[in-house]
C-alpha cells in the first residue's frame, strides 16, 4: 500500500490527548492577547491623555497671569512712588511758599507754578496707580479662576487615572493566573509540537492550532474540500495535521465530521 501524500510535511507525532490539549493552550493564549489587548484600549488612556492636554494649557494660562500679577504688582510699587516723590516735592514747596522765606515776585510766581504742575502731575501718575491696581486685580481673579480650574481638572485626571490602574491590576493579576495555568499546560505537551505550535502561531496573527470542527478549519473557517478529508481520515491518530489552506495545526475531536 502507498502511504498517501501528505500535505502536512514534515511529518509530526503527537498522541491526540496532547493534540487536544493544544487547544487548551491556544485558548489560554487567546485569553492572555484578549487581557493585553483589554490592558492598552481602556477607555481611560485617551481619557488621561485629553485631560492631560487641557492641564497643560490650563496651567501654562495660569502662569502667564501670575507673572502678569507680578508684573502689575511691580509696576504699581513703582507708580506708587512716583506719586509719593511728587507729593513730597509739592509739600516742599508748599512749605517754601508759607514760610514767607521767598520775596522775589517772580520766584513766588514760578514756585506757584510749580505747585499747579505738580498737582497734575500728580493726579496724572495717581491715574496710573489706579489703572494698573484695576489691572492687577483682573489678573488676580484671572488667576483664582485659573488655579481652580486646574484643581478641578487635576482631580479628573487623578479619577481617571486611579480607574485605570485598578482595571489594570485585575486584568494582570487575571493574566498572571491564565498564564500560570497556560504553563502547567503547555508543560505537558511534547516540546517538538509546542515548538512548532509558536512558530505557526506567530506567523498566523497568534493562532496556531484550531480545531476541525464538521469538516471545517476554525483558524481560517474554511471548510475541507473531499480530498482534504479523505487524507485526513487516512492519517494515523497521532498523525499532526496541518490545514492546507492556513496551515495550522488542525486538531481532529469527535465532532471534527469524519
Ligand atoms: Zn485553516
Amino acid at each position: 500500500m502507498v502511504p498517501p501524500l501528505f500535505f502536512w510535511s514534515p511529518q509530526l507525532n503527537a498522541a491526540p490527548a496532547d493534540q487536544i490539549r493544544l487547544l487548551d493552550v491556544q485558548s489560554l493564549d487567546v485569553r492572555l492577547s484578549q487581557l493585553a489587548h483589554k490592558r492598552t484600549s481602556l477607555p481611560e488612556h485617551a481619557e488621561i491623555e485629553s485631560l492631560s492636554k487641557d492641564l497643560t494649557q490650563l496651567r501654562d494660562l495660569l502662569v502667564a497671569a501670575q507673572t502678569e500679577e507680578s508684573d502689575c504688582a511691580r509696576e504699581q510699587t513703582k507708580a506708587e512712588q512716583d506719586v509719593d516723590q511728587v507729593r513730597q516735592r509739592a509739600v516742599r514747596d508748599q512749605q517754601r511758599l508759607d514760610s514767607g522765606a521767598i520775596s522775589s515776585p517772580k520766584d513766588l510766581e514760578n514756585l506757584q507754578k510749580e505747585i499747579v504742575s505738580l498737582a497734575k502731575r500728580q493726579g496724572d501718575l495717581e491715574d496710573i496707580v489706579l489703572e494698573v491696581m484695576e489691572r492687577r486685580e483682573s489678573a488676580q481673579e484671572r488667576v483664582a479662576e485659573l488655579t481652580e480650574r486646574v484643581s478641578s481638572v487635576q482631580a479628573k485626571v487623578d479619577d481617571a487615572v486611579a480607574r485605570r490602574d485598578a482595571q489594570q491590576q485585575e486584568l494582570d493579576s487575571e493574566a498572571a493566573s491564565v498564564a500560570k495555568e497556560r504553563e502547567l499546560v503547555a508543560g505537558s505537551i511534547p516540546a517538538d509540537l509546542m515548538k512548532l505550535y509558536e512558530k505557526i502561531r506567530q506567523q498566523q496573527g497568534g493562532v496556531g492550532a484550531a480545531r476541525l470542527f464538521q469538516r471545517r478549519c476554525e483558524g481560517c473557517h474554511i471548510e475541507l474540500n473531499i480530498t482534504e478529508v479523505n487524507d485526513v481520515r487516512a492519517a494515523a491518530p497521532d498523525t499532526v495535521v496541518r490545514c492546507e489552506n492556513c496551515r495550522r495545526i488542525l486538531v481532529r475531536t469527535s465532532e471534527s465530521g469524519l
